[in-house]
């Protein structure tokens, strides 16, 4: 209270009639104790800001999911906003003062310190900014504060046989495969991405997919009929499984000698190659490439870190995934609740939407190989820096999970299919 007196001779006449106001209030509230109080916040600071007040403990579950959510706006609405976080089991008093029902309850005081909204329970950044925006503060950060790339910094040279059409890498000569299509051939860096964009295609026959596909054979570097064939089905160091594809089984055995693997038919190398799956989008994934996500006691994978979030779409669960920063392999963690973002570490994580120019001009989603997260915006920029080529737009881990969370049950089972994206 004593800041209030401070602060009063120092007010515009114009505010000294609201300030009056407050310290009657204050007065009242010390005398009578209880619901005055919840109606006029205790001023404090200078100058008067709008100010949320969070009533909880420090054993209360959603009060503990609370507490980094209070420490973020704290920190990036500094001078713009109060956050106030009051312990009513260490301060018993202060939960009758304040009126409350549950722990914990927010309360939002405008900038005159007067009672605007409360909440019961837990309530997520994005749905507190939201709910100040509604009452006249606009705490959402300004656009220009993302980075955006609309162009290419430099053009992708590569001849387009040497580019894999679906994960955009180079084509090694020695796994390269060929998949026949309609009009076109679609050039595959590996077998890998072949079951990639098999477990991606729309109602699609795998068996007749399977006929138009062609491997590269490992000792000679021809073009081979991929269900004839044999494959060494390896580890790599990183654990990522390693394909190599031969005419002749023969072949296949004397080279096991020298790269331990197992030597299987198409069959079972696509049997492997289909079991680990997007909790998301269904397309198939080798762990060692994916974000993990828990949903209960549940384990799945995000193909990509978007993915990632959609699986609390999907699912309609609380999840928790370990995202790997895209330039450094940092462990970035996020936790949903009721489909907003409940706990981010670090809170500095930003994500990249990379996202490609159509030939109508509008922006669609360049896929789930253009998608990351970063545990900060230099890890991006070093990453961004590094691939000249990539087109798209820097967003929050709160945006991402939003974009998710919006889709129908229509959308998302069209997630991710190929010619489905835009
Ligand atoms: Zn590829
Ligand atoms: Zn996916």
């Amino acid at each position: 209270m004593n800041a209030t007196a401070l602060k009063c001779p120092s007010m515009k006449p114009l505010r000294a009639l609201r300030t009056l106001a407050l310290s009657l209030a204050c007065g009242a509230f010390l005398a009578v104790g209880l619901r005055a109080a919840a109606l006029s916040a205790p001023a404090e600071s200078t100058p008067a800001l709008p100010r949320l007040v969070d009533l909880g403990a420090d054993k209360c579950i959603p009060c503990k999911m609370m507490a980094p959510i209070l420490a973020e706006l704290k920190k990036e609405h500094a001078g713009r906003l109060d956050v106030v976080f009051i312990d009513v089991w260490k301060n018993s008093d202060a939960g009758k003062q304040y009126g409350i029902r549950v722990i914990p309850t927010q309360i939002f005081y405008d900038a005159s310190g007067k009672e605007r909204f409360r909440h019961e329970g837990f309530i997520s950044k994005q749905d507190i900014v939201k709910k100040w925006k509604e009452l006249g503060v606009d705490l959402a950060p300004k656009k220009s504060a993302g980075i955006v790339r609309e162009k290419p910094v430099a053009p992708d040279t590569r001849p387009r046989d040497r580019v894999c059409s679906l994960c955009d890498g180079d084509v090694d000569a020695r796994t390269k495969t060929m998949v026949r299509g309609q009009s076109e051939q679609r050039t595959l860096c590996s077998p890998h991405c072949y079951f990639i964009y098999q477990s991606s295609l729309v109602g699609a026959d795998a068996q007749a997919e399977a006929g138009k596909v062609s491997v590269t054979d490992w000792t000679n570097g021809r073009l081979i009929a991929a269900t004839t064939a044999t494959y060494l089905y390896g580890m790599a160091a990183n654990g990522r499984p390693t394909i190599r594809a031969y005419a002749d089984k023969g072949a296949a055995i004397r080279d096991q000698a020298a790269s331990p693997g197992n030597v299987v038919t198409w069959d079972v190398l696509r049997a492997k190659e289909l079991t680990t799956r997007c909790g998301f989008c269904d397309r198939a994934v080798y762990p060692e490439d994916a974000c993990p996500v828990k949903a209960g006691s549940m384990h799945t994978y995000g193909c990509c870190t978007h993915c990632a979030m959609g699986v609390a779409a999907r699912l309609q669960k609380d999840i928790e995934v370990e995202a790997g920063d895209g330039l450094t392999g940092e462990v970035i963690r996020v936790k949903t609740l009721n489909g907003s973002v409940a706990a981010l570490e670090p809170a500095s994580a930003v994500a990249w939407f990379g996202q490609m120019r159509g030939p109508d001009g509008s922006w669609a989603s360049a896929g789930c190989f253009k998608q990351a997260f970063f545990a900060n915006v230099t890890n991006l920029q070093k990453w961004l820096d590094a691939r000249p080529t990539m087109t798209g737009r820097q967003i929050t881990i709160d945006q991402a999970l939003a974009d998710k969370m919006k889709l129908s049950p229509e959308q998302i089972a069209k997630a991710c299919k190929l010619g489905e994206c835009k």
